[in-house]
């Protein structure tokens, strides 16, 4: 099943404690699309500039990369500059040019148009709603989204949640968007929403899945000894989760089966953990499904507790 996906593509500055790289490919979509493509068709809708290195596009087409839907317009493609603090986890942003995606507005080629899954990755919520508006028929939508948005687009924002199925958010992400200390409170206010799932991502412990009806999900981190780069951690989460379930059937009413949806998370943190193992797309170039494989394995292991005990001796 091909994955539409519709975000920023991006040359990043990237500064860690212990290492700078100039010009890397990045943004939310150039994350997504990387992860997703080990399982699936990807269908990119996005913009570069005329400075776009096309060695990038020559990587994308060469793993079933749709690029139908890339604009390639005169001037800079979209930049980013970030620098991590000590705990590899916070940053700050230091310069954002906008470059030609200050008049971007999706068009999704109709080739793409019998997608049936659909991600939204980090973009204005205009934007996100804009390529919505163009997938009527899309069977799963999923939503991503960073805390510029939160706080500068709270309507149009909440308007895209109305529409999508699933929502990817960060604890910090639910706590600034519903002013809760409770997370379990925090997803109730979503369901009213509309959503059927709500996926909070714990950075390096794991990720926490509840569903509108009343799953709950504790799906464990990998634990890597090294972090290099976190950037694009959080889209390379939802390249996983979206490309495995691209590779499963959903019902005759479009609806995934609650174990695909929980192994999506499972799959999420696993791309997530290469993601942060390497430099920009590194962790993810050479990925195989035999190393999906086998770290699904250690997971599960990691996490599997025995389920037949009865206390003894309890008065
Ligand atoms: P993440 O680490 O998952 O938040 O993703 C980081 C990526 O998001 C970087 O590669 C940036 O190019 C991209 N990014 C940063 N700021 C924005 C923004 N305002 N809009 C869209 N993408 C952005």
């Amino acid at each position: 099943m091909p994955i539409l996906v519709v975000g920023s593509v991006a040359l990043d500055t990237v500064e860690t404690p212990f290492n700078r790289m100039d010009g890397v490919l990045g943004g939310a979509a150039s994350y997504f699309t990387t992860a997703a493509s080990i399982y699936d068709q990807v269908n990119l809708v996005g913009i570069v500039g005329s400075d776009f290195p096309r060695e990038h596009l020559d990587f994308w087409r060469n793993r079933s990369v749709n690029l139908d839907g890339l604009q390639i317009q005169e001037g800079q493609t979209f930049h980013w500059h970030g620098r991590y603090h000590m705990d590899m986890n916070t940053r700050d942003t230091l310069d954002t040019q906008l470059g030609v995606f200050g008049d971007f507005h999706p068009v999704v080629p109709e080739s793409y148009t019998q997608s049936p899954l659909v991600f939204l990755a980090n973009i204005q919520p205009e934007l996100q709603l804009e390529v919505l508006q163009q997938m009527p028929h899309a069977q799963l939508t999923v939503l991503d989204t960073m805390e510029l948005w939160i706080n500068t687009a709270r309507d149009q924002l909440t308007e895209v949640i109305k529409q999508v199925d699933v929502l990817l958010m960060s604890e910090e992400e639910v706590r600034q968007y519903t002013n809760q200390s409770s997370i379990l409170a925090a997803v109730r206010h979503f369901f009213t929403l509309g959503l059927k799932y709500v996926v909070v991502k714990l950075g390096s412990y794991g990720a926490l899945l509840f569903g509108a009806d009343g799953t709950y999900f504790s799906a464990p981190s990998y634990p890597l000894e090294e972090v290099a780069d976190p950037t694009g951690a959080g889209d390379s989460f939802a390249g996983g989760f979206l490309g495995y379930l691209s590779t499963v059937q959903a019902d005759a009413s479009g609806s995934f089966a609650i174990d695909d949806i929980k192994r999506a998370v499972v799959h999420g943190n696993i791309i997530g953990s290469f993601a942060c193992a390497d430099f920009g797309i590194g962790g993810l170039t050479g990925l195989t499904m035999d190393d999906i494989v086998k770290r699904y394995g250690e997971l599960v292991r990691y996490s599997h507790f025995d389920p037949n005990w009865t206390p003894q001796g309890a008065h």
